[in-house]
């Protein structure tokens, strides 16, 4: 595969962007592979790539049903951070972060990491509390974290509302200068281009209908284009990890739910960083093209359709501009949803099952695309080597069996009440 380089550029631009190569194969499946994995999204495509270039196993097929970054990946608000509340997710989350920061040259592929900072509002007394607690444990971790007055986050976001009788009073922050944003889809391209060049298959419109078993070990898939064998399988669907894993039988503790987000027409610079609060969950950022985009919670119902309630974009709304009142001269135009993979603790599970030879990468709820590059880097090392890495170790399946759950959401011991 040729390099991607400002020579390779010049070239193909005074030759009318003629000459540039397919950015990967498109191959078709084989009848076996050592790792099989299902779903072409960012967590299965550096899933492969990692697998591939640390751990080098090359006999690899990721299988995606429709196209690849057309599930989550293509479909978040781009928001990167490793300021999480729990010590397994920050630690995590971080070292996601470090990868985040040399992933462009590492692939060879620009993805758009823009490290512009990640500001939590804070709204009330208590919630100051809560966001200088948590920048303590951070910063006792090594991770900057850094506590805002009203004035320093106004000075930041000249245009937020500051106004004593503002619908959301803002007390003041707290931010993560080295979070920020990166282009989604070049993450799942990046990666596939990267994997595909290590030998990796790449298969789209290659659904997985159903599992192969001997003796209650899966020894491969069936899919829409036929049986293809495998050594082990790797579940990475993030949204259908229900109904995959109920192929083998399997009850996940994870529920569907449609989390929707939206954008506006593109404006010249206006907000430039991320703001997000927790206490309304609701975030703005501004894309490199210009447009806001902003998002909201999930519809809190089970659900696998990729269309969420009109009252949901009312509420993100709403509260968007009661925070930063400009937002109203602007037209909003998309708006689009995602079928997410809510864990009952609010936090991923990277773990074997059950079953023999199949492992699952699932319920990073509305924030797993964070996590892309940790995700692949640690599940790689639990397909490659049969146990967990010490950072997904927690995140194991029994968890929930064993009441080690790791309650990010606030959620308490009987999330199904909530
Ligand atoms: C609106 C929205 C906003 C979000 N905002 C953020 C954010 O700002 N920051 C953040 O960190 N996270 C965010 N997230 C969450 C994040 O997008 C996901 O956690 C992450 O993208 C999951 O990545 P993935 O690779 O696991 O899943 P996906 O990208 O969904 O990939 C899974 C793939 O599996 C495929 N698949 C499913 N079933 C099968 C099958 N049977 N056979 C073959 N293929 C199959 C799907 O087609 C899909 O392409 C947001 C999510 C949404 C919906």
């Amino acid at each position: 595969m040729k390099r991607y380089s400002a020579l390779a550029l010049l070239k193909a631009g005074l030759n009318g962007q003629r000459g540039w190569d397919r950015a990967w194969r498109d191959p078709e499946p084989q009848k076996n592979y050592d790792v099989i994995i299902i779903g072409g999204g960012g967590h299965g495509l550096s899933t492969a790539y990692y697998l591939a270039k640390v751990h080098g196993i090359r006999n690899i097929a990721v299988l995606e049903k429709g196209w690849i970054g057309g599930g989550n990946t293509g479909r978040n608000t781009t928001i990167v951070r490793s300021n999480y509340r729990q010590k397994p997710l920050h630690d995590l989350f971080d070292f996601a972060l470090n990868l985040w920061d040399g992933m462009s040259d590492e692939l060879n592929y620009n993805v758009m990491f823009s490290p512009r900072g990640a500001l939590f509002l804070g709204h009330s007394d208590s919630d100051m509390t809560m966001l200088a607690q948590r920048g303590d444990a951070l910063r006792c971790d090594g991770i900057d974290a850094e506590l805002l007055s009203r004035d320093q986050v106004h000075k930041l976001i000249p245009l937020l509302d500051m106004s004593r009788d503002a619908r959301f009073p803002i007390h003041g922050g707290m931010t993560q200068r080295r979070g920020g944003t990166a282009r989604h889809d070049a993450v799942a391209w990046g990666y596939a281009r990267a994997a595909d060049t290590l030998g990796v298959d790449v298969i789209q419109k290659c659904e997985v209908t159903g599992f192969t078993m001997d003796g209650g070990r899966v020894t491969g898939v069936e899919t829409n284009r036929g049986s293809i064998g495998a050594g082990r399988v790797g579940i990475c669907v993030a949204g259908n990890s229900g109904p995959v894993a109920a192929m083998v039988g399997l009850n996940l503790p994870i529920e569907a739910q449609t989390l929707q987000a939206f954008v506006t027409e593109p404006v010249k610079p206006m907000i430039d960083t991320v703001i997000m609060s927790q206490s309304l969950h609701c975030y703005i950022s501004q894309s490199d093209k210009g447009g806001i985009v902003l998002g909201g919670d999930p519809d809190q119902f089970p659900s696998y359709a990729q269309r969420g309630l009109p009252a949901r974009i009312e509420k993100a709304a709403a509260e968007a501009i009661a925070l930063v009142p400009a937002l109203s001269r602007l037209r909003m135009v998309r708006c689009w949803s995602g079928t997410t993979d809510m864990s009952f603790d609010g936090s991923p599970i990277i773990s074997s099952l059950p079953v023999d030879n199949l492992y699952l990468n699932g319920g990073w709820c509305y924030g797993g695309f964070k996590a892309t590059p940790a995700s692949g880097w640690c599940y790689a090392h639990l397909l490659a080597t049969g146990a967990s890495h010490a950072l997904a170790a927690p995140f194991a399946f029994d968890r929930f069996a064993h009441g080690a759950t790791i309650d990010e959401a606030g959620v308490g011991f009987m999330p199904q009440l909530r």
